[in-house]
């Protein structure tokens, strides 16, 4: 009796054993999806995902790390406070790397360049990033909240009495305001600007740049571990093409030359 009883309890050990190793344990990804072709909304055969280059370089980070990969949608704000308190594992967002962001989270190695560039009505009178910071120009300038579009022209053009930032939740709504005529133009990463261009009529991105930034995933302060093994499958994605097929897939190359 004795016997059959070890028996079924070394079974049932194995058992739980082999369901432990089959379920891969879940890596949770924050994002704010509003932000193509990094990360927004699609239909994927019927079912509302979240897609695009930050969405599929993670999900090739987690199983190449061994997890499956979750994604937990928050507003772009809101990510740094639930990385470093540990809600979520790291951010992925198009997320520029900043001193200030810094001595809260830490970064991964860059996968990616923004720059952040001015969209404008056709035939606006502002044709160049120098006519913001114009005395008495009094530009009303809309930016997505807590980015760094926000920062510089809270820096730039309010602090120093130049003209009003307009804050929106995301940059859809801000430049829904510029389409509507509340704002003058709105400073945004470039390659959501083009998609936002090419989704709305009458609307161009100036020539000239406002800032050059490099992107990277965030992750808490002690969660060392992590990050190295994130910066780990990386790089190996990186080489054996796999990262940069992603990128070409929704930036190809010769419409990133354009
Ligand atoms: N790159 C900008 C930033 O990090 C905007 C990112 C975003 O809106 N998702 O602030």
């Amino acid at each position: 009796m004795k016997k059959i009883f070890a028996f079924v309890l070394a079974a049932l050990f194995c058992l739980s054993g082999i369901a432990f190793a089959e379920a891969k344990p879940e890596l949770h990804m924050g994002t704010n999806a509003n932000f193509p072709p990094y990360e927004y909304h699609e239909y994927v055969d019927d079912v509302d995902m979240v897609v695009g280059i930050d969405a599929e370089i993670a999900a090739a980070v987690a199983e190449y790390m061994g997890y499956d990969l979750v994604i937990d949608e928050m507003e772009f704000g809101a990510l740094i406070t639930a990385v470093s308190t540990g809600k979520i594992d790291f951010a992925m967002a198009g997320m520029t790397v900043t001193d200030e962001r810094k001595e809260s989270v830490n970064f991964s190695d860059t996968y990616a360049t923004g720059i952040q560039v001015i969209i404008v009505k056709e035939g606006s009178a502002i044709t160049s990033v120098d006519d913001l910071f114009a005395e008495g120009a009094n530009t009303i300038v809309g930016v997505q909240e807590s980015t760094t579009g926000d920062l510089y022209c809270t820096w730039d053009i309010e602090d120093e009495g130049l003209g009003t930032v307009d804050r929106y939740k995301n940059g859809a709504d801000a430049v829904q305001a510029l389409v509507t005529g509340k704002v003058d133009c709105v400073v945004i990463d470039n390659e959501p600007a083009k998609a936002f261009v090419a989704a709305n009529t009458g609307l161009v991105i100036l020539d000239t740049e406002y800032a050059v930034e490099d992107y990277a995933a965030a992750f808490a302060k002690e969660n060392t571990e992590l990050l190295d093994k994130f910066n780990e499958a990386l790089k190996a994605l990186t080489e054996d093409g796999t990262i940069p097929a992603i990128i070409e897939k929704y930036i190809p190359a010769e419409e990133a030359a354009e």
